[in-house]
């Protein structure tokens, strides 16, 4: 149905193969980036699930060099799926929190290789401004450029809750100004923060009436060492069970757009940290369920979308 596959939703994988004719694989960059959130300069708790490697972040503290990080990284995937091309993205913590001219050190490194087709930067919305949007629009016609905006939900009660240190007013600020830049944009959102479901369709409704690019689904969980692990062990949460959020993640692709790219709808190699819940430790039997349950409906993304 979308990109030549036989998913129910616009997968971002399949997606960058269709664009590039290959399979397309990311490299995992750590510049030894922090993040304001957690350093003090808002607030040093940082958001409630954010553990020590900058919230789901699969990127590896090492003393390499960015270019060295990628070289290591495309020879590995060369030999274990003799992958073709490359992206090369910087995951955790806030990659766009330096001065403009370390920026664009780090991010030309990471664009050396013959093999890189596009680079992704996630990064909180009060973390960018002007010269670092235009730095990063610079790569855009060599490129397949990407900001990825931890979002997690349109609800400032919501956001204060998680204690993530800005609103969703700044995000607005932050997502007009890139997508005037011509940079896509990916969004973050994370399901079970104490919304209703309601309230979460209000999110997927918004991001499909901004026309954002891409879309990248969390299932809160509680990691070791983290805020949320003591108020899970507190009993101050209940986290959805699996049969939920599959029906949420569903229903919340049926308001996306078609147009707009799923770059993820579950966690990713957590196992080893991760509290509760358990069930999101089996990704791959969750993404299976959600392809089930498309099945089951008979519906798609963007099935309740109304285009205008
Ligand atoms: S913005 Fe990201 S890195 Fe910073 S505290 Fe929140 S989750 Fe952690």
């Amino acid at each position: 149905m979308f990109n030549n596959t036989d998913k129910r939703y616009n997968q971002y994988s399949a997606h960058l193969k269709n664009k590039f004719g290959v399979k397309i694989y990311k490299i995992t960059l750590d510049a030894g980036f922090s993040c304001p959130n957690r350093d003090g300069t808002i607030s040093k708790g940082g958001c409630i699930f954010c553990d020590d490697g900058g919230s789901f972040s699969q990127a590896h503290s090492n003393l390499l060099s960015i270019e060295e990080q990628v070289n290591i990284g495309a020879e590995k995937l060369k030999t274990r799926f003799k992958a073709q091309k490359f992206m090369s993205y910087f995951q955790a913590f806030s990659n766009t929190y330096k001065p403009v001219n370390e920026l664009e050190k780090i991010y030309n490194s990471a664009l050396k290789h013959p093999d890189i087709v596009g680079i992704s930067i996630g990064t909180r919305p009060d973390c960018i401004d002007k010269k670092k949007i235009k730095l990063i629009s610079s790569f855009k016609d060599d490129y397949y450029t990407w900001i990825e905006y931890g979002l997690q939900s349109i609800h400032d009660k919501t956001l204060k809750k998680i204690n993530r240190g800005h609103d969703f007013d700044c995000f607005l600020k932050a997502y007009e100004k890139t997508k005037e830049a011509g940079i896509n944009v990916c969004v973050h959102v994370i399901f079970g923060l104490w919304e209703t479901h309601d309230e979460i369709m209000q999110t997927a409704k918004k991001l499909a009436q901004l026309g954002i690019d891409g879309v990248k689904i969390h299932m809160l969980c509680a990691l070791e060492e983290t805020k949320l692990a003591q108020i899970y062990k507190e009993g101050g949460i209940k986290f959805m069970d699996e049969d939920e959020y599959v029906n949420t993640v569903c229903d919340f692709l049926e308001y996306l757009p078609q147009t707009v790219t799923i770059h993820r709808l579950a966690g990713n190699g957590l196992s080893s940290e991760l509290i509760a819940p358990q069930w999101l430790g089996k990704k791959f039997d969750c993404l299976n369920k959600i392809d089930r349950e498309f099945i089951k409906r008979n519906s798609y993304q963007g099935s309740k979308f109304v285009y205008k």
